[in-house]
Order: C-alpha cells, then structure tokens, then sequence
C-alpha cells in the first residue's frame, strides 16, 4: 500500500465523499477547511465528490461554481431527496480513488482526521473509522437513544458495530468494492461497514458542533432509521417470537391442564372474567406486534424484489461518463 504504487494515470489515491441536503450555509466553510487538510498531506492526490440530494436551496448551483473552478470537485445531483445512505452509495460508486472517506458537510467531523486515517491506512488497516469519544456537538437525548440503538443492534447481529463509530471513516478500495457489490435497497451503512469485515481499527475524536445550518434529523427520522438498520442486518426480531410462543404455548398447556383438574375435582367455578379477558387483551396485543414485525419486513421484501435503483441522478459535473 505505498505511495509507489499510485498508477502512473490520473486516478486519485483518495476519494472524499459528501452528502449535502440544503446545505448553502455549511458548504463554504467546508471547503476552505478540507483544503487546508489536504494540504498537509501533499503526497495524496485526491477527488472531492460531493452529492447534492435533492436540495432545495442554492446547495447545487453553489456546488457547480466551486466545481467549474476546480475539477477535484466532483458533483452529482439527485433528482430528489434520497437520503444520506443513498449519497454515500453514488459517491461510492463514482469514487476512483484507492481509499473513499465519507464525510459530513457541516464539519462535526473534523477534517484534521483524515491525516491519522491515512497514516493507519498506510499501515495496512483496510478500514479506519472515527470513534466519537464526546459527543459535545449533540444532545444529552440524542446521545442517549444513540447508545441504546448500539447495544440492542448489537445483541441481535452477528457482525456488530463499533460503539459511537459513526459513518466518518477511510475505507479501502477493498471494501468500497465489497459495498458495491450488495444488491439491496435498504442501505445500512454502519451495518454494511461492519459487515465487509476486513482489517479495521478506530480512532477516537470529539464531535462537533454544526459549522451552521441544521441537523436534518429529528427523532421519528432516527426511529425509522434504526428499524432499517434492524431490519436490514438481522433477522432476529422475527425469530424470536418462535421462542416466545413455545414458551407462552407450554405455559397455556399446564394452566389448561390445571383447570381440567380444578375443574373436575371441585366442579364448575364460574368467576374468572377478570383473568380471561386479560389473557384475551395480553395474547391479542401480542399477536398485532408480531404480525406488525412481519410487516415491517414483508414491506421491506416488496420494496427489495421490486428492484428499482437506488437513486436518480438529474446532473453532473466534473465526471466524464464511462
Ligand atoms: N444529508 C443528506 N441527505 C439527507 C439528510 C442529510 O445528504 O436527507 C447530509 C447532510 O447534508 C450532512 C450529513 O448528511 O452532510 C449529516 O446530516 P446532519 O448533519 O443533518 O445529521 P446529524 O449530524 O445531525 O446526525
Ligand atoms: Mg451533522
């Protein structure tokens, strides 16, 4: 993995990825921050592919004046708003480079990394993720909800995430090849990342706060968020139910057996509303979250089959088409 083996041809040795959604405040700040880092580190020859998904403020037009400025920057437009997961999937495919580093545009992911990444890169790791140590730049709630996503996800997967590892990484064209690969819609990519395998290591650092805008999150987004990731990686919320109803089954068997004595040994015994109608309402809510678990990933199945693309792209600029 030495410099010396950088093609004589112009292919860079990295790609930065970046997916914007209305991010004309942030944008600006970016760029005159990742240069000044990649400055330092002028051995790297490098691409900036910035996607714009689907913004509705000036991101794109603002994006195509740094890019006729500049070839390194790369720009691909989305028809539409896709989602972040589906930014990284088009920066990964258009990416040229011998490592991809997906980033966030608002620098909560600071720059200044990029340099330790590609010192461990150098020394064989395949993937080098960031390790948020300190959450500084978000909420004691956010914080929160995000450490028990991690550890409920990751007592149900066998390939588990790296705690607080977010999607700021260097991965290698190993794995960037590997994510190609996948044929599914329903893009995890933490859990992706984590399922590649390969050589990995973390670098710890202290998140952001937002350089300006704002979070394009709020928390019935992140909710549906970790069903995808739940969903997409395991398939234990649906098995387990097997477990449970045999459990629930053999304790209905030895009540039912019970009473059979009860009531043949002491007659008929006519109180008992009370429990039956628990036990109706207790089985009934049971049987809807388990039939509601079947929809969630029968839905998923419809969308997989159906086998549509993952995004749509309007424009590009900076890339020559193959
Ligand atoms: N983003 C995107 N598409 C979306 C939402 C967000 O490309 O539909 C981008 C956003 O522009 C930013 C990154 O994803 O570069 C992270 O978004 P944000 O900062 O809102 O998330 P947070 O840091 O609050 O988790
Ligand atoms: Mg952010």
């Amino acid at each position: 993995m030495s410099k010396k083996q950088i093609n004589a041809d112009k292919e860079p040795d990295l790609s930065i990825i970046v997916s914007m959604y209305n991010e004309e405040e942030s944008l600006g700040l970016f760029f005159d921050k990742i240069f000044k880092v990649l400055e330092k580190i002028p051995s790297y020859s490098y691409e900036i592919i910035c996607i714009d998904d689907g913004s509705k403020d000036k991101t794109f037009e603002m994006l195509e004046k740094y890019a006729k400025k500049n070839p390194v920057i790369k720009v691909i437009k989305f028809s539409r708003n896709f989602g972040k997961e589906y930014g990284m999937m088009a920066g990964f495919s258009y990416a040229k480079g011998r490592a991809a580093i997906p980033m966030d545009v608002d620098l909560q992911d600071p720059p200044e990394l990029i340099i330790d990444f590609v010192k461990k890169w150098e020394k064989g790791y395949d993937m080098v993720y960031g390790i948020r140590n300190d959450r500084k730049g978000d909420t004691f709630l956010k914080r929160w909800t995000a450490k028990l996503f991690y550890k409920i996800y990751n007592l149900m997967t066998r390939s588990p995430i790296p705690y607080n590892a977010g999607d700021y990484r260097l991965i290698d064209r190993k794995v960037i090849d590997a994510i190609l690969s996948l044929k599914e819609r329903n893009v995890f990519m933490k859990g992706i990342f984590g399922w590649t395998g390969f050589k990995s290591c973390g670098i710890k650092y202290v998140r952001q706060k937002r350089s300006a805008g704002q979070s394009k999150w709020n928390y019935w987004k992140l909710w549906n968020f970790a069903l995808d990731g739940i969903t997409a990686s395991t398939t234990f919320p649906l098995r387990i139910w097997t477990y449970l109803g045999s459990m629930l089954s053999l304790v209905g068997m030895f009540y039912a057996l019970f009473i059979i004595f009860k009531t043949i040994i002491y007659g008929v015994d006519v109180p008992g509303y009370a429990s039956l109608l628990v036990f109706i309402l207790l089985l009934g809510g049971i049987q809807m979250v388990i039939l509601g678990i079947l929809g969630e990933y029968i839905g998923r199945i419809f969308i997989e089959v159906k086998n549509r693309p993952l995004y749509v792209v309007d424009k590009k600029v900076n890339i020559d088409n193959e």
